[in-house]
């Protein structure tokens, strides 16, 4: 299927053949049509299959519908998502797909970490607001922005944003919600049974569910492997695989800031280039390491789960879990980082004798099954 069927603005075509797409990803497909028509939407399809695109293009297609309303701070669509990062990166695919339409859109980002004031000034006129919730209350309280002429909510990484986490910041944004909008929720791992879901999405929402976490192995972009390997012995290991693989771009996950820093420093001064991210890191070195990342300038970028959702990297063939993630979920979302639109990655895992239990439970949850190497066998 080409995309002459989705019905969208001819420029917005163009804008999409410019980024050398050829076809709609399923996901697109089943979406856009209902979004345009202003359903509400539960999307949920698997990491890198195309979900930001499959909002992005029907919310603007619809904008070019409606006559634009005089500027002020009321932007007419929504979207929350959980990391500064990811609100970046998502309103930098509208701003893409919104070049040389007939109608001006203003697109923002708001998150926290920065200085509020340039976004106080600069929320004058905009019409979609991409924003993290703690920041986007601020700049409400400080009469910055008004959200009672939302038309459009999404909720991107949509469990997450309705998890124990973002629950008081989510209660208040949702007062402050119009009742009748159209509310769009995605996430690669969202469960419709999900108790805030049928709070959140009001009309009858069409259900739109891309294939099941069972995808053959065969199938699945994403290959998986790992390592038995002792605490003491990580570093060694992770060093071996970088050398012998000739890992020239790898995303690498641990536990905590802690592990991370010392990770990444231990690397450096091995001679391997890397960087640590993580919530302690000020906002313009988080930016600032994750784009030197994107672009291929740094080797290895070492994280916690701060980027394991939503971020996009280009062809990211490796991602390394140097310690294991509490939940299943968040395995999940590690892991795609790479595999994503149509390349394929490597997720190497690594584990220790004492949480065989627990990565077993993993592996149950995500139906895979892993080749696992003990690291004993091998000498490095
Ligand atoms: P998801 O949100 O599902 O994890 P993204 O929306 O971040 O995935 O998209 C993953 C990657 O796929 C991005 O790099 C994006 O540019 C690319 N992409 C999106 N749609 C298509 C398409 N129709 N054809 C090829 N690549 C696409
Ligand atoms: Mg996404």
């Amino acid at each position: 299927m080409t995309f002459e069927y989705l019905n969208l603005h001819p420029q917005i075509l163009k804008n999409i053949a410019a980024q050398g797409y050829v076809t709609p990803t399923p996901i697109q497909m089943q979406a856009v049509p209902l979004i345009d028509g202003r359903r509400d939407v539960l999307g949920i399809a698997r990491t890198g299959s195309g979900k930001t695109a499959s909002y992005v293009w029907p919310i603007l297609d619809y904008r070019l519908t409606k006559r634009p309303t005089p500027p002020g701070r009321h932007p007419k669509v929504l979207v929350l998502v959980p990391t500064r990062e990811l609100a970046v990166q998502v309103s930098e695919v509208f701003k893409t797909f919104a070049v040389g339409l007939p109608q001006d859109i203003m697109v923002m980002a708001v998150y926290g970490g920065v200085s509020i004031n340039p976004q106080m000034k600069n929320l004058y006129g905009v019409d979609i607001l991409v924003a993290t919730p703690g920041r986007l209350l601020d700049l409400k309280r400080s009469s910055a922005v008004e959200i009672s002429m939302v038309e459009t909510l999404v909720l991107d990484e949509a469990d997450k944003m309705l998890n124990l986490g973002f629950q008081s910041e989510m209660a208040e944004i949702f007062r402050l919600l119009p009742k009748r909008r159209q509310n769009l929720l995605f996430s690669a791992t969202l469960n419709e049974e999900l108790e805030g879901i049928k709070k959140v999405l009001l009309v009858n929402p069409t259900v739109i569910k891309i294939g099941e976490s069972s995808t053959p192995k065969e199938d699945n972009p994403i290959n998986l492997s790992g390592y038995f390997v002792s605490d003491d012995r990580k570093g060694p290991l992770l060093r071996h695989l970088i050398r012998d693989q000739e890992m020239k771009q790898v995303l690498v996950f641990t536990s905590s800031a802690k592990t991370a820093d010392k990770v990444a420093h231990k690397l450096s001064k091995n001679g391997i280039d890397a960087k640590s991210i993580h919530g302690k890191k000020s906002q313009g070195a988080r930016q600032s390491s994750l784009n030197a990342f994107k672009a291929g300038n740094l080797r290895v970028l070492v994280s916690t789960d701060l980027i394991s959702r939503g971020i996009d990297i280009d062809d990211l063939p490796y991602v390394i879990n140097y310690e294991l993630p509490r939940s299943p979920k968040d395995f999940v979302h590690r892991v795609g980082r790479t595999g994503r639109a149509d390349a394929r990655g490597m997720a190497i895992t690594f584990v220790t004798r004492q949480e065989t239990h627990h990565f077993k439970v993993i592996l149950k949850k995500m139906q895979r099954y892993m080749d696992m190497i003990d690291s004993d066998d091998l000498e490095f």
